[in-house]
């Protein structure tokens, strides 16, 4: 008999488009013939305000696209009856509530497999304080940082000079002021002056409680996809470039404004310096499955700084994550139906 195959997108993020997306892209792979006799579709859609839909719900808008809201629900714990019947979930839910840990531990409770990784996982690759804590324990070359509190950026008029201050003499300028728990660069801000780092810690602060300062690199970025669980293996190295001051929110999501190199021209040593690494990240915040992991490779000096591990990653046929597989020789149905087999493994 053939496996349900929970396929969770949308969410209460502000990747939710972004999640829409990804979620088309599988559901077409699941379509494929070696899929088909393995698997049946069921999909659930998430609403921007957090209500799940049910599957005829959610296969109308996998099939136009557009978002779905009917904001007269007041119960946002009423799952669709149908959520019993599935054997494997998919989540395909990026940034908060979705790739952070939280629909993680639903589905633990729920004690059914589900791609991806767990709860801790999750939650630590989606903080970038604590994931760049535990990249530090094992050794992972980073940039600079300090963590902020939301408690000292509104602290009284005394604290907060003294917070920029010392900003400004341990990371010095330009840095990047960052909300801790966000994705796709929302609420992020390169700053070279004082006047611009107050105006950034204010504004990340309207988003997170966490707030992250880091000093500023001028590297190329460069991208590695990770699949499997014990066993993982990353993939060729992919580069990104674009002309705008940073990959920010608009670049990343406009087309023509950025553009990728798979693989990339990078010495065959730096490659496999990068792919070691990736590895080592996965591990160290115990993923499954699979997750993007993003460096800056610093040309002049040779340093590959680690900069973020994504562990759901945009998922269209067109993200860095399935098309840096393809160019491995993995096609994009062949790694849906693996991320399934590598979460009934766990
Ligand atoms: P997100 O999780 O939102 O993608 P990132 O930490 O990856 O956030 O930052 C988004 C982009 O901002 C990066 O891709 C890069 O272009 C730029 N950036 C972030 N931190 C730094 C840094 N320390 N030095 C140079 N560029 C940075
Ligand atoms: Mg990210
Ligand atoms: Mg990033």
């Amino acid at each position: 008999t053939k496996l349900k195959v929970g396929l969770l997108f949308g969410g209460r993020s502000g990747e939710h488009e972004v999640s829409i997306a990804s979620a088309r892209s599988i559901a077409q792979a699941l379509s494929d013939p070696a899929n088909v006799e393995k698997y049946d579709l069921m999909p659930f859609y998430i609403q921007k305000d957090g209500q799940w839909r049910s599957p005829d719900i959610a296969r109308s808008v996998l099939e136009s696209g557009a978002l779905e809201c009917d904001d007269q629900a007041t119960n946002l714990w009423k799952f669709p009856i149908e959520a019993e019947q599935v054997d494997v979930w998919f989540p395909i839910l990026h940034g908060p509530n979705g790739e952070d840990g939280t629909i993680q531990g639903l589905l633990t409770l729920m004690q059914k497999p589900f791609v991806g990784s767990g709860v801790m996982g999750s939650a630590v690759g989606m903080d970038k304080i604590a994931m760049k804590m535990a990249f530090a324990e094992v050794g992972l070359p980073q940039v600079k940082y300090l963590a902020v509190s939301r408690a000292e950026v509104y602290s009284n008029p005394c604290v907060f000079p003294k917070l920029c201050d010392r900003i400004e003499s341990e990371l010095g300028y330009p840095c990047f002021v960052k909300p801790a728990n966000l994705g796709s660069s929302v609420g992020i801000s390169k700053v070279r002056t004082r006047a611009e780092l107050e105006a950034a810690l204010d504004s990340a602060a309207s988003y997170d409680r966490r707030i992250i300062v880091e000093a500023g690199v001028v590297a190329r970025e460069v991208e590695v996809a990770v699949l499997g669980n014990d066993q993982a293996k990353a993939s060729v190295v992919g580069e990104i470039t674009f002309d705008s001051d940073f990959y920010d929110y608009e670049t990343k999501y406009t087309a023509g404004k950025s553009s990728h190199t798979i693989p990339a021209n990078l010495p065959d040593e730096v490659v496999s310096l990068i792919q070691e690494r990736a590895l080592q990240a996965f591990h160290a915040i115990d993923c499954a499955g699979l997750s993007r992991v993003d460096f800056f490779y610093v040309e002049s000096t040779g340093e590959v700084l680690i900069n973020e591990i994504n562990t759901l990653p945009g998922f269209t046929a067109t993200s860095m994550y399935p098309m840096m597989w393809a160019a491995s020789g993995i096609p994009y149905p062949e790694l849906v139906d693996r991320l399934i087999q590598l979460a009934l493994e766990q």
